[in-house]
């Protein structure tokens, strides 16, 4: 029987770097995945997506902004073929990557599914391994929701394989991956209707972003349609489908997509075998320590429900083997302030609370804001002007910065820094004595009053 000090089962952005740190220090480990290493991020994730939203950005550059700028746009044409080709050979080179990376550190690589034998033994392709730790890292899938004709409509790992696009879709969901795959198909020239079941999408973020996005929806043209609860989805003669809903009201569409959240991906682990502890959300109970149950057996990433965000699934998966293998005893995942880009059009930043979280936790004589709207620059000169927007929450006498957000064009590569200083501790003063880096959108966000 293989023997390891540690196993991760799971070869997605939290099981290989969970292993990556451990093999440096000298542990003999192992990934098991049954699908594609990478897992969701690299395969049907962030990275295609990424590739998709740069494809995007260039047809509204090429439709708003070229002919501004006296570029001429009448003979730009766009083949999806050629950019999902080289999208899908993008995704092939980082896979061969993370084989590289693995043979350097010595991590092994075992293809297949794993089940749990016992807490110490998962059997792949029918052969038993054992581990004095293992890590499960096994990720997330699509919620299905249960509607008559659910199962004609498709799903975000979908998208990526298909070879053209539809001429209209229905994106059904109100979270990142319904405004993403909305944003990208509509600025790809696809007839898109995203359908929300209360009054706009990412409720949760701070409403004056989200404001703007809706209004930015609106002004370009990809509809928008509120309170919509899904009932049943009918098969058309020609394929098309028609969503009906609860309202009495009902859209056709070549495609619908469904964008309702994720779930864990923990029924073929036979976790009956060891007994584990699930949440009533069915994901694996873990403490801060990313420690199950079961001593032992860890697991981090989506699979636990924490923040589903690649950095979040390696950041807590490198702490685990530092406090494992590097006698780092006390060494545990911070999950506050976790700053996160959505990959709209325009993008939004956000790191920490909300101004409505911000005066339910603090009171709202305890939160002050600062805004600042304006148009990009970039788009000054374009047949759309985009708007952008941004806030500080603070709190308190001192006014620490305990929120900051922007929507507009940049806000995906300008916040990462604001987020170190956010952890820091920054206070409003702290913005104010910053220098501003002109023109630049990032400067509303130390020059606000
Ligand atoms: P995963 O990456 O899902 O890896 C789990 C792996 O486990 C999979 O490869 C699976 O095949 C394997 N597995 C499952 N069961 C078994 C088993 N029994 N045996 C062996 N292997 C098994 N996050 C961001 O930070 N930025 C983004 O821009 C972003 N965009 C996204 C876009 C989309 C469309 C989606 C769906 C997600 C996106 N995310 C993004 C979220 C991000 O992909 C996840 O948070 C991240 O991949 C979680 O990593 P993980 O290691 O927990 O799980
Ligand atoms: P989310 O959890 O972000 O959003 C799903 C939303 O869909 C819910 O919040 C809910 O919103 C709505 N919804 C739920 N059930 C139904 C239903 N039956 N009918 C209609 N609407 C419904 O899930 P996603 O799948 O969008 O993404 C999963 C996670 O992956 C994200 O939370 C994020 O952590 C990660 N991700 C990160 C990205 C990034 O970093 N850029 C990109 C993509 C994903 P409401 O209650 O308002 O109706």
């Amino acid at each position: 029987m293989k023997r390891f000090d540690m196993i991760a089962i799971g070869g997605g952005s939290g099981g290989i770097a969970t292993m990556n740190r451990a093999a440096e220090y000298g542990a003999k480990v192992a990934v098991i995945e049954g699908h594609f290493l990478g897992g969701t991020c690299v395969n049907i994730g962030c990275v295609p997506k990424k590739l998709m939203w740069y494809g995007a950005q260039i047809a509204e550059a090429f439709h708003h902004y070229g002919p501004e700028y006296g570029f001429s746009a009448d003979t730009v044409t766009f083949d999806f073929e050629t950019l999902k080709k080289n999208r899908d050979a993008y995704i092939e080179r980082a896979r061969r990557s993370y084989k590289g990376s693995f043979e350097r550190n010595k991590v092994e690589v075992i293809e297949g599914f794993a089940r749990f034998v016992d807490p110490h033994t998962v059997e792949v392709n029918g052969e038993q391994i054992y581990a004095d730790k293992i890590v499960i890292a096994t990720g997330a899938k699509p919620v299905l929701p249960s509607i008559p004709g659910g199962e004609y409509a498709s799903i975000s790992d979908d998208v990526f394989a298909w070879e053209k696009l539809p001429h209209s879709v229905a994106v059904i969901g109100a979270g990142y991956i319904a405004v993403e795959m909305a944003g990208v198909l509509h600025s790809l020239g696809v007839q898109t209707d995203l359908f929300v079941r209360r009054d706009r999408p990412l409720r949760r973020f701070d409403s004056y972003i989200t404001d703007a996005l809706v209004a930015e929806m609106q002004q370009v043209g990809l509809a928008l349609h509120s309170h919509k609860i899904p009932q049943r989805i009918e098969k058309n003669m020609d394929d098309s489908l028609t969503i009906y809903f609860e309202d009495g009201s009902h859209h056709t569409a070549e495609k619908i997509l469904w964008a309702v959240g994720r779930r864990a991906n923990i029924e073929d682990l036979n976790l009956k075998a060891i007994g584990i502890t699930t949440t009533s959300s069915g994901h694996i109970a873990v403490n801060e320590f990313q420690e199950t149950s079961i001593p032992h057996i860890y697991a981090l990433g989506d699979v636990t429900g924490e923040k589903e965000l690649t950095p979040v699934a390696i950041k807590a998966g490198r702490t685990l083997s530092e406090r494992l293998f590097n006698g780092k005893t006390d060494a545990k995942m911070d999950y506050h302030f976790i700053p996160t880009v959505v990959f709209s059009h325009p993008a939004i930043g956000t790191i920490g609370y909300s101004q409505e979280e911000a005066e339910r936790e603090f009171g709202a004589e305890q939160v002050k804001v600062y805004t600042a709207a304006f148009t990009s620059m970039y788009t000054a000169l374009g047949n759309h002007r985009q708007a952008a927007r941004f806030k500080l929450v603070t709190t308190g006498a001192e006014e620490k910065i305990i929120g900051l957000h922007g929507i507009g064009y940049g806000v995906d590569e300008m916040i990462q820094g604001f987020a170190v200083a956010i952890k820091m501790g920054a206070t409003k003063a702290d913005f104010d004595a910053t220098v501003a880096i002109h023109p630049t959108g990032a400067e509303e966000f130390v020059t606000m009053r």
